[in-house]
């Protein structure tokens, strides 16, 4: 059971646009996005955040099903042109410091947790995998995709907020815990 206190002290101390708690049960996981990564996202094959090294579907899935509860969140950031990658991806870091931030807490709270974001790693100019370790293995968050959750399903059955204007990025991240 998630107390109040606790739930205030993460919404009060970060950033957070909108929130939700879920059971893991309500996760949906896709092979169709394992498939999407392999044909169409550049970084398969290039990150410790991504797959194949993430493991296989189902191994995400058991990872992901080895905890019983989830707290979803989003941040937003404003950018002159919602098309430029460029732009829209430097936005992305302090999502990211965010997430860390929260998933501390989190751990501290509840013990083992599982952090996953948006899109691929980009701490490295250059991933280290597969010739040597994650050079961050702390600070790397797996993309949420990576395991294969199809995240605007458990956004939208939760009732989240994805709009927020036309320049505006919303970014997505999942803290998976047992309470
Ligand atoms: S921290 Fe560096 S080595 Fe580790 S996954 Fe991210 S980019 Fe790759």
């Amino acid at each position: 059971m998630i107390s109040a206190e606790f739930e205030n002290e993460i919404i009060a101390g970060h950033p957070i646009t909108d929130y939700r708690f879920f059971t893991t049960d309500q996760l949906c996981f896709s092979d169709n996005i394992r498939t999407i990564c392999r044909t169409e996202c550049p970084m398969y094959g290039h990150s410790y955040s991504c797959p194949p090294a993430v493991g296989t579907k189902e191994e995400c899935e058991e990872r992901c099903l080895g905890f019983s509860s989830g707290f979803i969140f989003s941040t937003i950031a404003e950018v002159n042109d919602i098309a430029n990658l460029e732009e829209t991806l430097a936005t992305k870091p302090e999502h990211e410091d965010v997430t860390r931030l929260i998933r501390d807490r989190f751990a501290q709270e509840f013990g083992e947790v599982l952090a996953l974001s948006a899109d691929a790693c980009s701490i490295c100019d250059e991933c280290a995998y597969p010739d040597a370790p994650c050079r961050h293995p702390d600070r790397m968050l797996p993309c949420i995709e990576s395991h294969t959750i199809v995240v605007t399903d458990i956004a939208e059955k939760l009732g989240m907020e994805f709009f927020y204007g036309a320049n505006v990025v919303t970014w997505f991240s999942i803290i998976l815990f047992n309470e």
